[in-house]
């Protein structure tokens, strides 16, 4: 049966559509507990309310740490209307039944995330609220549990017509115990985090519903997309200037690029498909990045996701904008290049209002069938006092900029991945194949079919250098490296057979350095 409301505890930070709540449930005739704050906000409303305290006899003491945490507070929410010796009990100890209870807790992860001191955080760590909601929630076959100001109207609506149902209070009852163990996950992680202690004994993945996504990676697919609060610059903070709901694939797409562009300090230009660069290049300008991003792969740019790491300008949306684009995320765009976007109505626009630091430390985390799988991000960055050269012939010093490069896109490229660069552009790049040597050939049969484009015969591997993510397990690679017209090569080195292919390179004359940190990306 519809369950009327006799008497409310109203205890919220958040005053957000209080007195509507409080004026719903007066109108039924219900009695108001509320707590200090919450108290006065009602009274200064004209509404009528009993303060907690007044009510248990028991003042609010210790700064508020302890409000409702009393037999009266907590027996009026647990006992069970339906069992004569809880009734009983309830009687005799004076304790009156509480039939509905609105808490939202102490803003810890607003603190939190505003930079707040450890001692202003601690404070912000809501004890007898989360009591209160997970009491209520327990007893939900007689208490209705709200944690949200989103959830009054439909439950006010309810109250109107009778009170709510059973299975409302269970909703309900799910999305409070859902919102305690977010609320002490973050507890629970920030306390992770002042020790960098990134992989604690236990991980608890914690978010808020962001946006439900049309659909997962295929349409037969659920998908949503949750926030976890991180302040890092990218699709979860972005703002959408224009274009059409993002979609899973886009999200995992744009976060792709934009990390990638992300490692370089110039102007860059990153162009994602299925999640790996088909073209990246840096330049003084972003319009001549892309020319030379695009020129890496155009076939596959056509519906590919852009990524650069300045503000966007109207020369560059001019291209940008003249093929098929999914998305483009940048930190900024000039005003005149989002009047150029506009006319797109498809084209989705992000802006991230800054860059992520490659370099910071943070969990990535997959899933495997009973568990998932939780590493510290792949935050290595080679530079040149890294390097060690392996062969007789040590790289120019243009060669060893261009292969630094190569080797910052090859970590964003999934294994096996070969990264041919000229002139700060991909000219060939070979993703996600299961043997070294086959991402070697493909990147050189692409970049063919590039120059074709171009009306040049020679693939534009011709005087590239050539980074690879992992060493080369055998010297066909480095041989079809050779062929492909390269003239330095970077890769972590450590095979059994690194002496094979330091032969082979020397005995093509090109210089080859060995990193020492692999960026395998699966
Ligand atoms: P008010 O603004 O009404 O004074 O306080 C409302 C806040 O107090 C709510 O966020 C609620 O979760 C919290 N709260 C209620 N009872 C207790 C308690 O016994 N201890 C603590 N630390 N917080 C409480």
């Amino acid at each position: 049966a519809p369950l009327p409301v006799k008497r409310a505890l109203l205890s919220v930070s958040d005053k957000t559509g209080l007195l509507e709540l409080a004026r719903a449930l007066v109108a039924q005739g219900a009695e108001i507990l509320s707590t200090g704050g919450s108290a006065k906000a009602l009274k200064n409303a004209g509404l009528p309310v009993t303060e907690v305290s007044e009510h248990t006899g028991f003042p609010e003491i210790l700064d508020g740490r302890v409000k409702t945490l009393v037999p009266q507070i907590h027996g009026g929410i647990l006992g069970r209307r339906d069992l004569p010796a809880h009734v009983e009990q309830m009687n005799a100890h004076g304790i009156a039944p509480i039939d509905l209870v609105a808490v939202n807790l102490y803003p810890f992860e607003a603190t939190v995330a505003s930079g707040a001191a450890d001692d202003d955080c601690i404070e912000n760590i809501d004890i007898g609220g989360p009591a209160l909601i997970r009491a209520a929630a327990k007893n939900h076959n007689h208490v209705v549990v709200l944690t949200d100001p989103a959830q009054y109207a439909p439950v006010i609506e309810a109250m109107n017509s009778g009170g709510t149902t059973l299975e409302t209070r269970r909703l309900l009852a799910g999305a409070a115990y859902a919102r305690t163990a977010s609320y002490d996950a973050a507890i629970a992680n920030w306390f992770a985090q002042r020790r960098d202690d990134l992989l604690p004994d236990r991980f608890t993945l914690a978010g808020e519903r962001h946006e439900i996504l049309r659909y997962g990676e295929n349409p037969h697919q659920k998908a949503a997309f949750y926030y976890n609060g991180s302040k890092r610059p990218g699709v979860a903070t972005a703002r959408q200037i224009q274009g059409k709901a993002l979609s899973y694939n886009n999200l995992n797409d744009t976060d792709a690029a934009f990390e990638a562009v992300a490692e370089f300090s110039t102007p860059a230009v990153v162009v994602v498909k299925h999640a790996n660069p088909c073209g990246v290049a840096t330049a003084s300008d972003f319009s001549s990045a892309w020319d030379q991003a695009l020129r890496c792969d155009p076939v596959s740019a056509f519906g590919g996701i852009v990524a650069l790491n300045g503000t966007l300008d109207e020369e560059t949306a001019i291209k940008i904008a003249s093929i098929f684009t999914e998305v483009i995320v940048a930190p900024d765009a000039t005003h005149a290049a989002r009047e150029i976007l506009a006319r797109k109505k498809n084209l989705r626009l992000l802006l991230t209002g800054a860059l992520p630091d490659p370099g910071e430390a943070g969990v990535i985390v997959r899933s495997v069938a009973g568990g998932f799988l939780a590493q510290t991000r792949d935050n290595g960055r080679i530079t040149e006092d890294d390097l060690r050269v392996a062969t007789q012939r040590a790289p120019t010093s243009e060669e060893m900029q261009e292969l630094i490069f190569a080797f910052r896109v090859a970590k964003h490229v999934k294994s096996n991945a070969i990264v041919y660069a000229k002139n700060h552009a991909t000219v060939g790049i070979g993703a996600g194949q299961m043997s070294r040597v086959d991402s070697a050939r493909i990147a050189v049969s692409k970049s063919l079919e590039a120059a074709k484009l171009l009306g040049q015969n020679e693939p534009l591997t011709k005087g590239s250098v050539v980074a690879s993510d992992a060493f080369f397990p055998f010297a066909d690679g480095l041989e079809t490296i050779v062929a492909a017209g390269a003239t330095a090569v970077i890769q972590p080195g450590g095979s059994i057979r690194d002496k094979e292919v330091i032969a082979a390179a020397d005995a093509a004359g090109i210089a080859m350095v060995f990193t020492g940190m692999r960026h395998f990306r699966h």
